[in-house]
C-alpha cells in the first residue's frame, strides 16, 4: 500500500496493518489537551485594556465567549455593541484567531504524555468541534501536529460531536476500528455523550466541575490531560500502569514494533 502523508508528523500508512490489539486515543482538542480558556483569557485581557474598560468586564466576555461555542462573529457583534465600537466585525474576527493562535501553548508534559502515549502502541487522534482554519492553526503553531496520528474538524468533516459520524470519519483517518478506542473530552455532551453513544470508554476533563448528566457519565474522571491519559493507560492494562515506570504493559499491546511506532520514534 502507498504511503499517504497525514496531517502531521505521522502516517497513517502502517495504520493498514493494525488490528483490534492496537488502540485508538480519540482527544478533544480546546480544554483538554490545550489551554483555551487561558488563551481566551490572554485575548480578552488585552482587548480590555485596548479599549480602556474595566476588567471586570471578563466575566461578561468569557460568558459570550462559551468556551468557543459561541459564533466569532456573533462575538463579534456582542463585544462591538457592548462597548460601542466602530472597529469593522472582521477585523474583531481576526483578533480573535490571532489571539488564540498567538496565546495557546502546548503544555511540554502533555507533549511527553502523548509521546508516552504512542510509545505504548495508542494511536493519537484528535476529534474537535470548530472552524477549520482556527483549530488546525492552534494544532500547528502549537507544535501538537508532531504528536498525533490525524484530526478531524467539524467544519471540514460537515459533522460535529457529539454525532457518532465524526469519531467514525477519525477511525476512518487512522484506518482503524472504532472498537477498543477511548475518548478524553471535557464537554459532557460533545465528548462524553459522543463516546457513550457509540459504547466507547471515556475519560472526563471536569476542570472543576461536577458531572451532572444523567443519561450517561464518563468512564474515569480526570484534573487534567494528563492525569486522564494515565487514567486511560491505568484503565486498558487492568490497573498495571504504570509497571516501575516501565509504563503501559497492558493485555493489548503488541510487543513488535510496527511501522506505526516506527513512525512515532521519529518524533522531535
Ligand atoms: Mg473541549
Amino acid at each position: 500500500m502507498k504511503a499517504v502523508e497525514q496531517h502531521g508528523g505521522f502516517s497513517s500508512t502502517a495504520c493498514l496493518t493494525y488490528g483490534t490489539g492496537v488502540p485508538l486515543l480519540l482527544l478533544d482538542l480546546d480544554n483538554t489537551l490545550l489551554d483555551r480558556a487561558g488563551a481566551f483569557v490572554v485575548w480578552a485581557t488585552d482587548f480590555l485594556n485596548e479599549i480602556g474598560a474595566s476588567l471586570d468586564e471578563l466575566d461578561w466576555i468569557l460568558d459570550v465567549d462559551a468556551d468557543g461555542l459561541t459564533n466569532r462573529w456573533d462575538v463579534a457583534e456582542a463585544l462591538k455593541d457592548r462597548y460601542r465600537l466602530r472597529t469593522p466585525s472582521i477585523d474583531l474576527v481576526e483578533s480573535l484567531h490571532d489571539g488564540m493562535v498567538e496565546n495557546v501553548r502546548l503544555d511540554p508534559l502533555v507533549a511527553c504524555a502523548l509521546r508516552i502515549a504512542a510509545d505504548a502502541g495508542w494511536i493519537p487522534v484528535v476529534v474537535s468541534n470548530g472552524a477549520t482554519r482556527q483549530q488546525e492553526a492552534k494544532i500547528r503553531h502549537t507544535g501538537l501536529d508532531r504528536y498525533l496520528a490525524d484530526w478531524v474538524i467539524s467544519e471540514e468533516a460537515g459533522v460535529s460531536k457529539p454525532n457518532p459520524r465524526i469519531f467514525a470519519i477519525a477511525a476512518e483517518r487512522a484506518r482503524m476500528r472504532l472498537n477498543g478506542a477511548w475518548m478524553v473530552g471535557d464537554s459532557p455532551e460533545a465528548d462524553i455523550g459522543g463516546a457513550s453513544a457509540l459504547g466507547l470508554p471515556s475519560v472526563w476533563l471536569h476542570r472543576g466541575r461536577r458531572w451532572t448528566e444523567s443519561r450517561f457519565a464518563p468512564t474515569r474522571t480526570a484534573d487534567g490531560p494528563i492525569a486522564a491519559l494515565a487514567e486511560v493507560f491505568d484503565e486498558a492494562s487492568g490497573g498495571q500502569w504504570p509497571v516501575n515506570g516501565r509504563g503501559y504493559r497492558g493485555p493489548e499491546r503488541r510487543p513488535v514494533a510496527s511501522p506505526y511506532r516506527r513512525q512515532v520514534g521519529g518524533l522531535r
